[in-house]
């Protein structure tokens, strides 16, 4: 389908390229026809001017072609004088074939006058247009009138901006509106080109791109709706991964919360098959030993029950919050003297750094505390093996005594950079790297941030690989009261 998707749309545009491209050209052919035209009638006008002009100089002399005289014959008058051709045209004896004949030399000499004038004209036009001031040759009310009429002919009703130019570049005449700097989008004819001063005319359309453009510009719509369709297509696909991913980590979760059911009833079933076995001698000591594992087990066993429920909460967003006044400082306090003990055990410690003066959070208690088991315990659970786990949970003012932040740091295994960004997703966990011995369900942390969010608080994180992990929590302070 991608494939699909990027061949239609190369396609497209390809045609779009093509039309612009056919349209330029038909632009240029067009407007360099009309151009020809004003070059035409420049020239015809050239033409009629010298006719006009040796009109007047022959000054009303009305030629008669019966007295044949032509301009450039040097004998002028001197045939004439041997014939009296009208009275041969009125002899009434004369026959029609000598008549005939008559009327034929007329014609033919009225044929050579009009030739020599012409030729008169015609030299007087090769010697003399050249020397004609160029305003009065390519008169530029005339280009305008002409080139107007010629584009509007041809369909064109574009404005225009033109220049004359000598043969060699120097500009003779621009309109206001014209661009010498502009190299492209010039289209330039030679006017006069059978004179021997010749000019050139210079044409250019401020809007011929935006022309061009409104003429192809059907074919958008048709490029928007493949884009369109390549953007939902993309999204589909992306949606198709993010539910297979998800597919995959809940088999994951499955996989996991099976073992972590698994072991504390295997260990249960255990003690249970000791406490029937008639061979193992019951010393009270012993007795107590398998009631605390099975204590144990069983607080392991209904933790996991409880994170299952909340997840399942997550989904129906059924978590209830009851929030209340609480003096973080002191809490944190308490958590980290029933924790303390846990941290003991891997040879570790932690130290408490409650440096915040107001320190009242409006949050629920319950879940409160959570967040910050939660934390403790991923500190724990993703220690390094090559140093004792230690432990820092600090709390201080910040935002201008607006919010409480607590920092909750540790030296563990760290979190890489990749991960860092989507540890707060459910089922997320890292996989590679990291500790394979602990088991989890990735949602620890996920939960924790919607807590914080619940109290309209942030949690960001801070990770050095293989150096310690710092989770910030961010709270608003709900009332001003020192802390004691
Ligand atoms: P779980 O611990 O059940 O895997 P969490 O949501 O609590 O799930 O954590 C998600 C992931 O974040 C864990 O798999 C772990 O790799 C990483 N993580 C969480 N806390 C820490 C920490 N303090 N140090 C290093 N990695 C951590």
């Amino acid at each position: 389908m991608a494939l699909t998707f990027g061949t239609l749309l190369y396609f497209q545009i390809l045609y779009l390229e093509n039309m612009v491209q056919m349209r330029r050209e038909q632009f240029t052919e067009n407007v360099t026809r009309a151009m020809y035209g004003v070059s035409g009638i420049l020239e015809r006008q050239e033409t009629l001017y010298f006719l006009e002009r040796d009109i007047i100089e022959l000054n009303g002399v009305i030629y008669d072609p019966l007295y044949p005289t032509t301009p450039d014959m040097d004998n002028e008058g001197e045939d004439n004088s041997e014939i009296d051709p009208i009275m041969n045209y009125y002899t009434p004896t004369q026959n029609i074939k000598s008549r005939y004949q008559q009327m034929q030399d007329a014609l033919r000499n009225q044929y050579r006058y009009q030739r020599g004038l012409l030729n008169d004209v015609i030299l007087t036009i090769m010697q003399e247009s050249g020397n004609r001031p160029v305003m009065e040759r390519a008169d530029s009310t005339i280009i305008r009138r002409s080139l107007h009429q010629e584009l509007l002919n041809r369909g064109l009703h574009i404005p225009f901006a033109f220049a004359i130019t000598t043969e060699n570049g120097k500009t003779v005449y621009t309109t206001s509106d014209y661009d010498e700097s502009m190299s492209t989008g010039v289209h330039s004819i030679t006017l006069f080109p059978n004179s021997d001063v010749k000019y050139i005319l210079k044409v250019q359309f401020p809007t011929e791109s935006k022309y061009i453009f409104t003429s192809v510009r059907f074919i958008i719509p048709t490029l928007a709706f493949t884009v369109v369709l390549l953007v939902v297509f993309l999204y589909t696909i992306m949606l198709a991964f993010r539910q297979k991913k998800l597919t995959e980590m809940k088999t994951d979760f499955i996989n996991n919360m099976t073992h972590e059911f698994k072991t504390p009833i295997s260990t249960i079933s255990l003690a249970a098959q000791m406490l029937n076995d008639s061979s193992v001698t019951k010393s009270p000591a012993m007795l107590s030993h398998i009631s605390s594992v099975i204590n144990e087990e069983t607080k392991r066993l209904r933790l996991q029950v409880e994170r299952v429920l909340v997840l399942s909460m997550f989904d129906n967003s059924q978590i209830s919050v009851n929030l209340t006044d609480l003096d973080a400082n002191k809490t944190i306090e308490n958590v980290v003297n029933t924790f303390k003990i846990k941290v003991e055990k891997f040879g570790g410690s932690v130290t408490c750094e409650l440096n915040a003066r107001l320190s009242t959070i409006c949050v629920d208690t319950m879940h409160f505390t959570n967040v910050l088991f939660s934390l403790l315990d991923n500190a724990v659970k993703y220690r390094s093996e090559e140093r004792v786990p230690t432990l820092t949970i600090s709390t201080e003012d910040v935002n201008n005594d607006t919010e409480l932040e607590i920092r909750v740091s540790d030296n563990g295994i760290g979190i890489k950079k990749d991960d860092l960004k989507r540890i707060f997703e459910r089922f997320y966990r890292v996989s590679t790297g990291n500790r394979h011995d602990v088991k989890g369900f990735g949602i620890g942390l996920a939960y924790v941030k919607e807590i914080v969010d619940r109290f309209k608080g942030s949690i960001n994180v801070e990770s050095e690989y293989d150096k310690g992990t710092t989770f910030i929590i961010r709270l608003p302070l709900c009332s001003d009261t020192p802390s004691s």
